[in-house]
């Protein structure tokens, strides 16, 4: 068997980005701010896209898992509890000659590698982004910008368990923002240091935990791979003893095949009653469960399946990322799955005709309420094409002179190019069938198929 290999490389999918309104770089007109990015019109929609699959398929489609929305700025013991203030530092050595730091873990040899500049001593750089509460800037009102979620969910374990009754096991669920000053960043989106992480904090009876382990590897191995992305394009690593975080116990990376090679995508942990018990300490209140069956109090253990949103949209824009031959051009497309497709539907009129344009707008009109849906009257037909391909839209509807007669308009599918013609009434119903999976040439009443040789 043959390695697999990347499906794009990074400078590509960058200029694609940037080009077609996925990503820009934070601050743009003021030369950038190094490693922060802004989610332009096409991005923000995937990366909604991909929140709300997350959320539709871990909380609705689990009824033992409620949702949770935390600050970002928590007391300032929470961090002490969870060992963030102590551990959550790299060893960071700094260049004598060109001041630039580095990760002393990292670097291959004891020299810069930028300058060849000697080294300072490895010194613990805490990468918490600490700030102040409140108009006076003493240690008494520091605060940190959460370094991840997870907090926010134990330290609500008693409110949730009081507020929804839910018995052991269950999960609370959140997605937010994160943010780690690392020393170093980069390959794109990968690691920045303003993120978003999706997470859930499942807690379990202690003797019951390695099995839901297990079973939360499973669903968010699958979560991916129903979503699009090749199953040879993923793999799980767990992890050695000595790269386990503070709080862990066991953890499995689920790894993507990104441009720059095998990496993190996302990591289910066991933390056991690490956190649960640390706060039970530090802030003096006893966050012990009842167990009713059998008249126990015990602190759960918890097994938390944490991914990068950021991350996450990465992944995708590569998997989905394809280039074809196209007579003497290169057609490229994003495949995307219909459920994550920044733009669902594109109407494009023939014609900028006044009585076509009448009919190609409320065409539009009427699908928009239901979906994200583009109108493009400009240029050549197979340009337009060609551009709704690149930024993934699964379905073009083209209105032409003949629509304006026999009331039916032309669906036209991304991957295949194939093309149906099928009554105006029937098509709002027609593309929702077909979003949800169904094949292009299942037909409506007074459906035909229209053309299948290629453009
Ligand atoms: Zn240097």
């Amino acid at each position: 068997m043959t390695e697999p290999t990347p499906t794009v490389d990074m400078e590509k999918l960058v200029s694609l980005c940037q080009r077609r309104g996925f990503i820009f770089q934070s601050s743009d007109i003021y030369g950038g701010l190094n490693s922060c990015w802004d989610y332009g019109p096409l991005g923000v929609e995937l990366k909604r896209n991909i929140k709300e699959a997350w959320w539709r398929m871990m909380v609705q489609g689990h009824d033992d898992v409620v949702g949770l929305d935390a600050s970002i700025l928590m007391h300032p013991h929470v961090w002490e509890a969870s060992g963030h203030i102590s551990s959550f530092s790299d060893p960071l050595v700094e260049c004598k000659e060109c001041h630039q730091r580095w990760r002393a873990d990292q670097l291959e040899g004891d020299r810069c590698p930028s300058c060849s500049g000697e080294l300072t001593e490895p010194r613990q750089f805490n990468m918490m982004f600490k700030t102040f509460m409140g108009p006076v800037e003493e240690d008494a009102a520091v605060v940190y910008l959460r370094p991840e979620t997870a907090q926010g969910m134990f330290v609500n374990f008693q409110n949730v368990v009081n507020t929804t009754r839910k018995r052991l096991p269950f999960g609370i669920a959140q997605i937010g923002k994160a943010f780690r000053n690392e020393i170093t960043t980069g390959n794109f989106i990968f690691r920045s240091r303003e993120f978003e992480i999706m997470e859930i904090e499942f807690f379990v009876k202690p003797g019951t935990d390695k099995e839901w382990f297990d079973y939360w590897v499973g669903e968010r191995f699958n979560w991916y791979v129903k979503l699009g992305i090749r199953r040879e394009n993923l793999q799980l690593r767990p992890h050695e003893e000595d790269e386990l975080a503070h709080y862990a116990s066991k953890c499995s990376d689920i790894e993507y095949l990104f441009p720059m090679g095998w990496s993190e995508l996302e990591g289910i942990a066991k933390r056991d009653d690490f956190d649960l018990r640390q706060h039970q300490e530090h802030s003096g209140k006893s966050l012990e469960y009842y167990d009713d069956d059998t008249k126990e109090h015990y602190l759960p253990y918890v097994v938390e399946p944490a991914a990068g949103v950021d991350r996450a949209v990465l992944a995708f824009l590569c998997d989905a990322y394809t280039e074809e031959p196209d007579k003497d051009e290169v057609r490229v497309l994003l495949r995307f799955h219909p459920d994550l497709a920044p733009i669902k539907v594109a109407v494009l009129p023939l014609s900028r005709k006044e009585n076509l344009t009448v009919f190609a707008k409320d065409v539009y009109a009427d699908l928009r309420p239901q979906w994200a849906v583009s109108y493009d009257d400009t240029q050549s037909i197979g340009r337009r094409y060609r551009r709704q391909d690149e930024v993934g839209t699964p379905y073009c509807v083209t209105v032409d002179f003949d629509s304006l007669e026999d009331k039916r308009v032309t669906i036209r599918e991304r991957d295949t190019m194939n093309q149906i013609r099928v009554p105006v009434a029937e098509l709002k119903n027609t593309l929702q069938t077909k979003l949800n999976g169904e094949d292009l040439f299942v037909l409506p009443p007074g459906g035909e198929v229209w053309k299948v040789e290629r453009e």
